[in-house]
């Protein structure tokens, strides 16, 4: 890191945090390159912000908090109306930019951004959905549900989906009432800087989301912060570990979705074609950079003839055109040292993406697709996230063999089967560990109003991170017991 003075001309202006409802400069801090994985080339910097800015951003929150929290909320959904049209209107520039800061070849980054407009209008249906409860408990006396906003929250996001993530926790946190500070990762910093552009013109008011750029420090003030309630993390669980751990510490409420590895079950009976093309799209979509990602593939008994369609489809995909590069230099060094690894310990490697090189894009931080045959669970690449377009096969007798493995991973995003069975479909899905699961689908994620998160430790703390599950973390429920008429009596209760 540098200080700005040194900064080099980059196609995108300097990132800024986003305070109170203005770009603020921040040239005084540490300063990182902001790269495009495609080719290399640096298109911005990104500022690293220390406690100093946390509080200044906390500040311009509590200012915006009574006036935004008092405001009912069918009027506060509004703001979300008209941003949900706002991405739909700008869905060209915001999916050309996530691709330049994230890499996503234009179809994924054009299904991130839609996918976030569909997140925003589960927040518009929030006043539907959130509509208290009231019963006469006794003769004339009434009890009530009513939510209230948890106050000034945090969301800390990863890269891999710059736009979505982001979307997963602000539309539903500020409907809710909440005024929240964003801590976008500084790999993708730009995304977070549109998002704030188009809900300042939806007429979301200043303060109610601040932007804060940074890494450990800016997110260790934010844990640190006296005047935050509650905080959503996503990221590797290394860091929701520590996120956890830290937030709750301070007495604050938090929500940790973390890292995966995500099995596949593919029984001998699965249509080939479907299973196939499914097993393959998760494991490459995105460059394997998704926490639903399929990475283990447990091929019960014969099986060779779907791993043989793999390899046809694996080896007809072209990086650089339907499949984009992964995040860092460092992730592609990773990744492949992953596959070499395995190698050496005996595994078969049926298709090898390592030194993959794009015509035009040397720079870029390209790994092929890769399938890897007879792994065993013991190895490294079996039991750690790789995080990059890898699909590791390990072979199993049965679904209660294939289910040991996928039981026994410290994860639980994920897992899915591939079948005909409607029995061991139904079996898989009760006995997987892992909160989201799925048949013949490769990616199984819940859509709205379903929550989104996994167990074990892929999530840490109670609820989800999207969806109805989502109401109860931001919010606080208040219970209001009254009685209006005189003749109703006195009794234990009173
Ligand atoms: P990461 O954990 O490195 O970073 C996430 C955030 O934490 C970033 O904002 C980063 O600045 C911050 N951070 C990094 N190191 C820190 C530290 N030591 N202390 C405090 N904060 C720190 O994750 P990433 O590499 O950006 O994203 C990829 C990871 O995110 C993968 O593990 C993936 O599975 C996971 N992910 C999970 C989900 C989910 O829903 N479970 C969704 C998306 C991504």
């Amino acid at each position: 890191m540098t200080a700005i003075e040194s900064s080099i001309e980059t196609k995108y202006p300097v990132v800024r945090n986003y305070i109170a409802g203005e770009f603020v400069a921040g040239d005084d801090l540490p300063h990182m390159d902001v790269t495009n994985p495609a080719d290399g080339s640096v298109i911005s910097r990104v500022p690293f912000s220390a406690a100093g800015e946390v509080d200044r951003a906390v500040a311009a929150a509590k200012k915006a908090f009574p006036i935004w929290s008092g405001m009912p909320i069918k009027e506060r959904v509004q703001v979300f109306f008209r941003y949900k049209a706002l991405l739909e209107r700008d869905i060209d520039s915001l999916s050309a930019l996530v691709s330049e800061e994230n890499g996503k070849i234009d179809s994924e980054a054009r299904a991130e951004v839609l996918k976030s407009a569909e997140l925003t209008e589960f927040a518009c249906s929030l006043p539907q959905i959130t509509a208290g409860e009231v019963l006469e408990v006794s003769r004339g006396v009434e009890c009530r549900v009513e939510r209230f906003p948890v106050g000034i929250v945090a969301s800390i996001t990863p890269f891999n989906f710059p736009n979505m993530v982001p979307n997963w926790t602000i539309p539903n946190a500020i409907a809710l009432g909440n005024c929240m500070i964003l801590k976008p990762s500084e790999m993708v910093p730009l995304s977070a800087g549109r998002i704030a552009e188009l809900l300042r013109e939806a007429g979301l008011p200043d303060g109610v989301l601040n932007i804060v750029h940074g890494g450990q420090l800016t997110v260790e003030a934010i844990c640190d912060h006296p005047d935050i309630d509650g905080i959503s993390f996503v990221g590797s669980t290394k860091v929701a570990k520590i996120v956890y751990r830290r937030g709750s510490s301070n007495l604050k409420r938090v929500l940790a979705l973390g890292g995966a590895k995500n099995h596949l079950i593919v029984m001998p009976d699965a249509e080939p074609e479907m299973t196939s093309t499914n097993v393959v799209a998760s494991m490459s979509g995105c460059a394997g950079q998704r926490c639903m990602a399929a990475s283990v593939m447990m091929a019960v008994g014969k099986t060779d003839h779907i791993i043989e369609r793999m390899v046809n489809i694996m080896k007809s995909m072209v990086p650089g055109k339907n499949l984009g590069p992964v995040i860092s230099l460092a992730a592609k060094q990773r990744i492949e040292s992953y596959i070499t690894e395995a190698e050496k310990m005996g595994a078969k490697v049926l298709v090898d993406g390592r030194g993959c090189v794009v015509p035009g894009r040397e720079n870029g931080y390209y790994v092929g697709p890769t399938l890897i045959d007879y792994v065993t669970p013991e190895m490294r690449i079996a039991q750690e996230e790789v995080f990059g377009p890898v699909m590791v096969v390990i072979r199993a007798k049965d679904a209660d063999d294939a289910l040991r493995v996928q039981q026994r991973s410290h994860y639980g995003n994920a897992a899915s089967v591939f079948t005909e069975s409607g029995g061991v479909a139904r079996y898989v899905m009760e006995n997987a560990s892992a909160g989201m699961v799925g048949v013949n689908v490769g990616v199984p994620v819940p859509r709205e109003p379903f929550g989104f998160g996994g167990w074990n430790e892929s999530k840490f703390g109670v609820g989800d991170i999207t969806g109805r599950g989502s109401i109860e973390f931001w919010t606080k429920s208040k219970k209001m017991t009254t009685k209006w008429n005189k003749e109703a009596g006195v009794n234990w209760m009173s």
